[in-house]
């Protein structure tokens, strides 16, 4: 699912760049910096595999959220317009962004 080859480039090129951070930052900021970076990304990489997951598969498996596994049971409100909504998407105003409602 995850790319595991881009992913260890990236981890290879993170740790220079924590390196690098441990340098231009004073002590604790260039840790949480560095810390920051290497729970970030995987969690981005994730987002993008299920994306792309989502893309390849119907849309209602998307919109469920694949984030809850069962997906139809949650309701979602719109960040944007606060409408109360199910699936993927806004159908008031079309926005993604969203959080859960339980
Ligand atoms: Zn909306």
């Amino acid at each position: 699912m995850i790319n595991y080859k881009s992913y260890l480039i990236f981890l290879f090129g993170s740790l220079a760049v924590s390196i690098g951070l441990q340098m231009l930052l004073p002590f604790p900021w260039g840790l949480v910096a560095a810390l920051a970076i290497f729970i970030i990304f995987p969690l981005f990489l994730r987002n993008r595999a299920l994306k792309r997951m989502g893309s390849m598969g119907s849309d209602a498996g998307m919109g469920g959220g694949g984030f809850f596994g069962q997906g139809q049971g949650v309701k979602y409100i719109c960040l944007a317009c606060n409408n109360r909504f199910k699936g993927g998407m806004c159908p008031r105003c079309g926005s993604k962004m969203k959080r859960a409602d339980f």
